[in-house]
């Protein structure tokens, strides 16, 4: 299969790619090296797979690489994913994550792709909702720039679709975590806890640690991006994550256990603008309709993303 992924030199994008280059894909990626990097890919470009640096606001870069690619498969991970970013310039935000999306969609239709899979965000979508867990049917209200603009790549996803025939599906992630997310960087809790807990420093925690997420190792991430790809009847949007709803508290403990310390004792600052209260996706729809279930707990994720830190 020749497959492009935006944004696959990133956290999550390549942990993707490599399991596209270890099933057998002819693999492209567009990524403008913001805040991903080539090291990221370095045994996918061993393997064959191929990287253009490019920006995916660029409509030419984008034609460049769907040209060059001629993808049947397209996952589309490129984003400005810093929620605490979007807050303080929306316009860049939206840029990325709204044009650079329709630039995307716009290429996959002229050039006939058969299946687009786009990535949303299932915490910052929902906003500040009463329904918990969270099904795909409680209309999104997102409170963060992030989450608007990535509602609104979903919108031009359903245009596409309505328009061209486009066959898309997006798959709305829970909070993700595992190797190769940078715990130098801003966004990302568990990567930045695991790094100041090896740099034995104690965590942060904005607010009062009650805030929940769905954890979601990585490789899960990644097999449900393969299960939308490969369930070609699958339309729409599905919430991607474990189904398990855990505080910061405890998933510090976790942390605690996976690290062997007596304790752990997290220090404390002000809750910060535009972050969500409450996080708990419910993930049944994923189960039925593309079969998938989240295979790693959040106490082995920890354990895994500790052993590739140290
Ligand atoms: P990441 O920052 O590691 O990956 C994003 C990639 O996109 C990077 O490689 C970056 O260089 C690239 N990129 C950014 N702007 C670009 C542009 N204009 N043109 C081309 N490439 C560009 O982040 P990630 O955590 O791997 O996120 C991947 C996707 O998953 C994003 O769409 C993000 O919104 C989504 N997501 C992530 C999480 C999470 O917890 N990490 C949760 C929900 C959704």
């Amino acid at each position: 299969m020749r497959t492009l992924v935006s944004g696959g030199a990133g956290f999550i994008g390549s942990n993707l790619v490599d399991a596209l280059v270890a099933r057998g894909d002819e693999v492209t990626v567009i990524d403008d090296l913001s805040s991903g990097t080539r090291e990221n890919l370095a045994g996918a470009l061993d393997a064959g797979a191929e990287l253009r640096v490019g920006d995916i606001r660029d409509r030419e870069a984008v034609e460049e690489a769907f040209a060059a690619a001629k993808p049947e498969l397209v996952f589309h991970l490129a984003a400005q994913m810093d929620v605490r970013r979007s807050m303080e310039d929306p316009g860049f935000d939206a840029s990325v994550n709204v044009v650079g999306t329709a630039n995307l969609l716009d290429a996959a239709r002229r050039h006939e792709v058969a299946r687009f899979v786009n990535t949303s965000t299932g915490g910052a979508i929902y906003g500040e909702t009463d329904v918990m867990p969270t099904p795909e049917t409680v209309t999104p209200e997102p409170v963060s720039p992030y989450g608007q603009s990535k509602q609104c790549a979903e919108l031009y996803c359903g245009w596409a679709g309505r328009l061209y025939g486009l066959p898309t599906v997006t798959l709305r992630y829970g909070n993700v975590y595992g190797p190769r997310q940078d715990p130098a960087g801003e966004a990302g809790v568990i990567a930045i806890f695991c790094g100041r807990v090896l740099d034995g420093e104690r965590p942060i925690v904005f607010g009062d640690g009650t805030a929940t997420r769905d954890y979601t190792y990585v490789s899960d991430i990644v097999a449900a991006n393969i299960a939308a790809a490969d369930n070609a009847g699958a339309a729409g949007a599905f919430n991607i994550g474990t189904g398990v709803e855990s505080s910061v508290l405890e998933m510090i403990e976790a942390l605690r256990k996976g690290a062997e310390l007596e304790e752990l004792e997290p220090e404390f600052k002000p809750a910060r603008k535009g972050e969500l209260e409450r996080s708990s996706l419910d993930v049944s729809l994923a189960e039925r309709e593309l079969g998938f279930k989240a295979a790693v707990s959040l106490d082995e994720g920890i354990a895994l993303t500790l052993d590739s830190l140290r």
